[in-house]
């Protein structure tokens, strides 16, 4: 009798596939580090390539995650806004939701799209946000997430907000950042934009003469003395729920607002890991733990861990590469000594590259592996972008894995 495998480990790395670089002599970081239980799953099991979303296109987080669930995400629409919101356990419905980042700008042009990764006194300039700044036609709440990260939530009974307005992050250091515009020509576009512009203009003057951002500036650090947003969105898109699609219990272990929005919207339960922050000090074994202590009440396990998008995004192949060596030793390392692998099925793979040449997200194919139950074992030996060129589970388009997850659970 074949006996399935009972449970699954869904990891993604943030960010993980890379390039060569020439700090690391020719290698990519995930090449360079030395990982060995990553390099035993790999070595145990089966590996190959995927195209997250399309070979063309380079993902960003949000497509990444839901064509990693097995959604069409050229079919849904999605708003990171919203999602985010939903993450941080606030129901969206009629508001209009930005995704917001503290950035720093002088004489006009953006220094740096996160404030030097600020973390320290975020919530100080959330509170004199919210207290000190009233808009005409609007009301917002301003929420700082994680770092840098936050949310604008603006809600109206003067006029319907539209979620039809532009993006203020260029995406791009070296240039001025945009001015909220209309995406369609309408009355309720142009006065949703002009709020949005009337709330960046007033929150700047603000946060430029705060008193946490006069001490980062003595202290040489970047102030945070301006708000980019993106992603607006009114409501979340509409999706079939894993449970009901799968007929397995999730559970997501994630510190981050973006992929526990995900995870909430397809139905899984969302574990809030207190330690985990969802940034490069985020806690690994804190995780670990998280999976074990929930190991008997969900079929399936859904684990996201950031820090080596951060160094991508930072060009840092060094840090990238001992951030994938911490990810090995102090969470991999858990899974293979208390996970029983005849029982159990790992995937481990990414949501798209950040090359640190690039400094942004690729289109390039990132590498995964499955093993455990009855996967047989290939004739890689290691995990890395070149060695899973090779592998035999060859090129996988992201949005199939889950399926084929499934059916090694006997779905
Ligand atoms: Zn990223």
């Amino acid at each position: 009798v074949v006996t399935l495998a009972e449970k699954l480990i869904f990891v993604v790395i943030d960010g993980l596939g890379d390039r060569r670089c020439r700090s690391l002599f020719g290698k990519t970081p995930l090449e360079a580090a030395t990982k060995p239980f990553l390099d035993f799953f790999a070595k145990n099991g089966k590996v190959g390539l995927v195209d997250v979303v399309d070979p063309s296109i380079p993902p960003t987080s949000e497509s990444g995650i839901f064509s990693l669930l097995g959604y069409d995400v050229l079919k849904i629409k999605i708003a990171r806004g919203p999602l985010e919101a939903l993450g941080i356990g606030i129901q969206p419905s009629d508001e209009l939701i930005f995704r917001s980042d503290f950035a720093t700008i002088r004489d006009g042009i953006i220094v740096d799209r996160r404030a030097g990764r600020i973390k320290e006194g975020v919530k100080e300039l959330e509170k004199e946000i919210n207290e000190k700044i009233f808009l005409d036609d609007v009301n917002f709440i301003f929420k700082s997430t994680i770092a840098h990260r936050g949310i604008v939530i603006f809600y109206s009974d003067k006029f319907e907000l539209s979620e039809y307005v532009s993006d203020t992050d260029p995406g791009a250091t070296g240039v001025p950042p945009k001015l909220c515009k209309p995406l369609i020509i309408g009355e309720n576009e142009v006065r949703t934009a002009k709020a949005v512009n009337e709330f960046i203009r007033k929150s700047h003057l603000i946060l430029n003469f705060h008193k946490v951002n006069l001490a980062r500036k003595a202290k040489g650090l970047l102030e945070a003395n301006y708000l980019l947003l993106r992603g607006a969105g009114i409501g979340l898109p509409k999706v079939r729920k894993l449970p009901e699609i799968y007929k397995k219990f999730w559970n997501c272990i994630s510190g981050s607002p973006l992929e526990k929005g995900i995870s909430r919207l397809v139905g899984m339960n969302v574990v809030d890991v207190p330690e985990a922050t969802g940034d490069i000090d985020t806690d690994l074994k804190g995780k670990a733990k998280a999976l074990f202590d929930f190991f008997e009440d969900y079929d399936c396990f859904f684990i996201h861990i950031k820090g080596a998008d951060e160094a991508g995004h930072d060009g840092n192949c060094e840090l990238k590469k001992e951030i994938i060596e911490k990810i090995d030793g102090e969470f991999f390392s858990e899974i293979f000594s208390n996970v029983n692998l005849r029982k159990t099925i790992i995937c481990v793979t990414a949501d798209h590259a950040t090359p640190c040449e690039l400094m942004k997200h690729s289109n390039d194919p990132v590498p995964i592996l499955i093993c455990g139950g009855k996967i047989k074992k290939d004739e890689i030996d290691n995990f890395s972008e070149r060695s899973c060129m090779k592998g035999s589970l060859g090129r996988l388009k992201g949005s199939s894995i889950l399926e084929l997850l499934m059916r090694e659970l006997g779905k």
